[in-house]
């Protein structure tokens, strides 16, 4: 089993299913993740116990099949128990060092301006297998200040997995980052978020909207044909009510197909009532070259604003080592795949 897929409950479970002391899991729990510190390290616990844990657990974290670094984004290939691959990005801020984890190995969304989307769904990751994400990355680079869960797949496509990866990430025996430091992002799979809620830690939540219109999200977004804006934006509103809890839309900005002013005015039309804010996201190059860069940007910001919404613009990171939003993929050229 591996040990990071275990929520503090489920090691409480397991200690006391063997008549043990429940109390050992915060133990545990402290040792590996808040203090980065080994099974050995533990002299709160027998050496009987010890033992135990050894032999039920695995600690291994996934290895580094390649890692790219242009000084402010670096990025890991990494390979998986199964020997399936994802990829991890750390972004250095400034002020603080974010990590963005993928949830699954590849992705079953499609949407057509985003490189993971061109890859078939193999698997669900494990909670586990997320969460050793982070823990690899803070071993490599040091402190991490925020959690993004937007790298590749769709975390509402695996939802118990990765409610219980918050979990363990948001818990001050866990990675200890609390919900204010993690941020889901999801392309709108409404029934999953109706039960966003069962996640208690009060993370933010992101969603990729692209569109304010039908016609063209369900072009960009084959999620939309699904579930369209209007159940979508009424569900995220509900959420957003009931949690108190401000919402970002995403909103990549595509050369003359969401980015003129009609569209703009829609956007505004569709959230200017909700407690959000609209962050603004330029095209990232993928295979797709159907796709430009929108150089309508300003004006397009300028609508929302004379309707009173909030935006801003997302800062850019680590195009030239396609660890952009949109450019993970894990499978690519860059590889020899
Ligand atoms: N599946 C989730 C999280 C992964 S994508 C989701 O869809 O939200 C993280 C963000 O990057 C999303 O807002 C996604 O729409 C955006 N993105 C995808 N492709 C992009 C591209 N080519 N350029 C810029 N952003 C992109």
């Amino acid at each position: 089993m591996l040990f990071y897929d275990y929520t503090l409950e489920m090691l409480e479970n397991y200690f006391s299913q063997r008549g043990e002391n429940k109390a050992k899991a915060k133990i545990l729990f402290k040792t590996i993740y808040r203090n980065g510190l080994s099974l050995d390290d533990i002299t709160e616990l027998s050496e009987k116990t010890r033992k135990m844990i050894d032999g039920d657990f695995s600690f291994e974290l996934p290895s580094e099949a390649a890692l790219q670094d242009d000084g402010e984004t670096a990025k890991a290939l990494l390979k998986l128990s199964d020997g399936n691959m994802v990829e991890t990005v750390l972004m250095r801020h400034g002020y603080n060092t974010g990590v963005c984890v993928s949830t699954q190995v590849g992705c079953a969304m499609g949407c057509s301006f985003c490189q993971s989307g061109r890859l078939k769904k193999k698997r669900n990751l494990t909670a586990g297998e997320i969460v050793s994400q982070v823990i690899y990355m803070s071993k490599r680079f040091g402190d991490i200040g925020h959690i993004s869960v937007m790298g590749i797949g769709e975390p509402l496509d695996n939802f118990e997995n990765v409610k219980a990866f918050m979990e363990i990430a948001a818990s001050p025996y866990g990675l200890s980052f609390g919900g204010r430091h993690i941020t889901l992002s999801t392309c709108g799979v409404v029934p999953y978020i109706k039960r966003l809620g069962e996640i208690k830690c009060g993370f933010n939540l992101a969603v990729s909207l692209h569109s304010a219109d039908n016609e063209v999200r369900s072009e960009i977004m084959p999620v939309n044909r699904r579930w369209r804006i209007d159940e979508l934006i009424k569900t995220v509103k509900e959420y957003s009510e009931k949690n108190r809890q401000r919402i970002a839309f995403e909103y990549i900005l595509i050369d003359k197909l969401n980015d003129t002013a009609e569209q703009a005015e829609k956007l505004a039309a569709l959230v200017k009532d909700m407690n959000c804010f609209v962050n603004l996201i330029p095209y990232n190059a993928t295979d797709n070259s159907q796709y430009k860069r929108s150089e309508n940007a300003d004006a397009f910001f300028d609508i929302l604003k004379k309707h009173g919404v909030n935006a801003i613009f997302r800062r850019e990171f680590g195009g030239s080592i396609k660890a952009a939003c949109g450019q993970l993929c894990a499978e690519c050229a860059e590889y020899g795949q």
